[in-house]
């Protein structure tokens, strides 16, 4: 047997381990190309054969596993599209049973009477008989992987099977795992297991209920070397110069009191926050959660003031052309109070207008920029970029982040990111382990509290009706589509359906449509007759879900709710309950699941985005407290942001990360430490983002 030594562990496996010649090249197909590689291509679930039951015992449709002798072996040919069957009679001293496989498996080559076998696999009951389906099976007395223990199932690729990786990787293990150390040390690792032993049990646990452990390691390890690539990012920016943006007291209150309200005591603490990260001569990377409404486009406006104050230039970002052009109505009238010139730019524009703000923005004539994305990606240089505010985008990426450093002159911008979609503590510690964070958690004073309630299609009559007599008192409405995944064109047809229908039943209502097939100008031409009072509903994909403000909208329907992730379900309803008017969220929903109703509840019983954020972590992997937001995240592969326990490890990590970081920046005393980033693809450049 084959016994690698430390060094092994990052050669091909062909080299390391000449015997695996071929089981390299199947593992190639799944982009295993070293012993390492392959220890932690883990498997995805278990099946639980470790039952081993007499025949006489068997129970059906459970996984088990039975020792047993084979009586006969009969092969019933295939024809037309019936596949050929092997069938195998089975006995031991209390009973019989029959094990059956379908297709050319040339499983039949392979047994014969008076063979004794472990067979495991779920059982059926079939009339008087017990019957195995495609069962594992092993000869007794050759121990075996597959059958009579607990049994790895890993993803696949074409051309290899779940036995042929399951024997691999067992080898690989054995021939590996000697050679594996563990990083950490015994005080660091605590309770959890040593590495070579949880990966060992991970793959192939003696006991189903040491699994959880066994992971709980991995995940630890990945958590770590995510944090240790968050801290060398906090850390790499120390070293990097930012624009020195200080405003004078006296100048930072004249800007608040040009607001037309008083700062709440959130966001007053954010403003405090944000001064102090624009003062200093590293850049800010800081994150300012809130609700919707909570107020966080003023605390982004004093910001913005403040940096034009003190000489510098602001871009303003947002995901959409509606969101970004709102943003430039909301915040022009600050501004021009303040003598503070902004311009709207977008991809949209005129070439000629578009040559004009360009120019503004290169003679420094245009002080705050607010427009999309498009804003960086523009030929267009800022000579004194101080600030960038990000509205609604979850990661800063790295390109951009490039494009950006291109973009200015005087150092590298303080970037300040906003987001409607608050998570709690723990988790933001995984997701934005980077970032400094700023909450807002009270709302402004004078908001009405929303209504939500939940209904089945039945009501559908009662609740159009609602939205009729709501329209007659002047008010407006929001109907969301139902989310389909699937496809994008499925969905324009659905909300195409859904506005005919309400257009038949409510032949009164002036009904617009808006959905994100349709080109830009034509949705917002509907959005903004609907903000004009000129449409009574807003027939829409979520594609609403961030921005819109229309104060008078009273109502917001919210189709096949259970789809949507409570963050993006309180997202939609905060439409709705902007103005001085009662407001109601109508949840529809006619599924019957209880997690489904569970989680609708907890949005009826709460407005506070916090609240549910942390009730929908609370209910592990049934909710999704990220909403569909899930592409900037850290591609984990061992560790859940949904399971409580790996955000407990998650915090633990954090403080080792950044105990070993303060010390040893390049890790050069922990080469095992290191090594985990690159067993987990994790690298400066992924934590060092805003
Ligand atoms: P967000 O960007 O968090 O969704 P906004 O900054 O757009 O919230 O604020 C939502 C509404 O509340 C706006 O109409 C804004 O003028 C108002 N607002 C913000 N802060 C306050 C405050 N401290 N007092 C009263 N109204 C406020
Ligand atoms: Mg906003």
């Amino acid at each position: 047997m084959t016994v690698l030594g430390p060094d092994d562990l990052d050669r091909p496996i062909r080299i390391a381990m000449p015997d695996l010649t071929r089981g390299a090249a199947a593992l190639a197909r799944l982009r295993i190309t070293t012993a390492r590689e392959a220890l932690w291509y883990l498997p995805f679930r278990y099946d639980d054969f470790s039952d081993l039951r007499p025949l006489g015992e068997l129970l059906p449709d459970e996984k088990q596993s039975a020792r047993a002798r084979v009586e006969a072996v009969r092969v019933e040919p295939g024809f037309g599209r019936r596949p050929q069957r092997v069938i195998v009679q089975l006995s031991d001293d209390t009973g019989s049973a029959e094990a059956i496989w379908f297709g050319r498996q040339f499983v039949e080559r392979r047994l014969k009477a008076g063979d004794e076998l472990i067979v495991s696999g779920k059982v059926t009951q079939r009339g008087w008989r017990s019957q195995f389906t495609s069962p594992e099976f092993s000869p007794v007395g050759r121990e075996s992987v597959h059958t009579a223990r607990v049994v790895p199932v890993y993803h696949l690729a074409a051309g290899v099977t779940q036995k042929r990786l399951r024997e691999l990787l067992a080898r690989i293990l054995d021939a590996a795992l000697p050679a594996v150390e563990d990083p950490l040390d015994e005080n660091e690792r605590g309770e959890l297991p040593v590495l070579s032993e949880a990966m060992r049990t991970a793959h192939f646990p003696e006991d189903a209920g040491d699994v959880t452990g066994a992971l709980d390691r991995l995940a630890f390890d990945e958590l770590l070397a995510l944090q240790i690539t968050f801290a060398q990012a906090r850390q790499a920016r120390e070293l990097l110069t930012a624009p020195r943006i200080s405003v004078t007291d006296a100048q930072r209150n004249e800007i608040v009191d040009a607001l037309p309200f008083t700062l709440t005591d959130d966001q007053a603490s954010a403003v405090a926050a944000i001064g102090a990260d624009l003062a200093l001569e590293r850049p800010m990377r800081r994150l300012l959660q809130g609700d919707v409404g909570s107020g966080k486009t003023a605390v982004a406006a004093v910001a913005l003031a403040s940096a034009v104050r003190a000489g510098w230039q602001g871009v303003l970002m947002a995901p959409t052309e509606i969101l970004a052009r709102q943003h430039h109505i909301g915040l022009s009238p600050l501004l021009d109070g303040l003598g503070v010139r902004a311009e709207f730019l977008s991809g949209s524009l005129s070439m000629t207008s578009k040559k004009q703000i360009h120019d503004a923005i290169a003679e420094g004539g245009a002080e705050v920029v607010i427009g999309t994305h498009a804003v960086i990606s523009e030929a267009v240089e800022f000579p004194r970029l101080g600030l960038v505010i990000v509205d609604e985008q979850h990661r800063f990426g790295v390109g951009q982040r490039a494009a950006l450093q291109a973009k200015g002159t005087g150092g590298e911008p303080h970037v300040l990111a906003l987001t409607a979609t608050p998570i709690p503590r723990t988790l933001a510690l995984t997701v934005y382990g980077d970032l400094s964070i700023s909450t807002i958690r009270e709302l402004p004073p004078g908001r009405q509290p929303i209504r939500t309630e939940i209904r089945d299609r039945r009501a559908l009559p009662k609740i159009e009706a609602f939205l009729t007599s709501e329209a007659a008192e002047g008010r407006q409405s929001f109907v969301v589509v139902p989310l389909v995944t699937e496809s994008e064109a499925l969905q324009v047809a659905s909300v195409e359906a859904e506005a005919e229908r309400l257009a038949a039943a409510l032949p009164q209502l002036r009904i617009g449509v808006v959905h994100g097939q349709q080109k830009a100008n034509a949705r917002d031409e509907t959005m903004s007759a609907f903000a004009a009072g000129e449409k009574d509903v807003l027939v829409a994909t979520t594609v609403i879900e961030v921005g819109i403000d229309v104060p008078n909208a009273s109502v917001i329907l919210i189709e096949d709710a259970e789809r949507f992730g409570l963050a993006q379900l309180h997202q939609l309803r905060g439409r709705v309950g902007r103005g001085a008017h009662r407001s109601f969220c109508i949840l529809l929903s006619d599924s019957t699941d209880e997690v489904a109703q569970r989680r609708l509840e907890i949005l009826r019983g709460s407005n506070d985005g916090f609240a549910i954020a942390e009730a929908d972590l609370e209910l592990r992997g049934a909710g999704n407290v990220l909403g569909t937001r899930q592409s900037g995240l850290p591609p984990l592969r061992v560790a859940s942001l949904f399971e409580p326990r790996h955000l407990r490890l998650a915090e633990r990590a954090r403080t080792l990360a950044d105990a070993v970081v303060a010390d040893d920046p390049t890790m050069a005393q922990r080469p095992g430490l290191a090594r985990l980033q690159a067993d987990f693809a994790l690298s400066e450049a992924d934590g060092d983002a805003a």
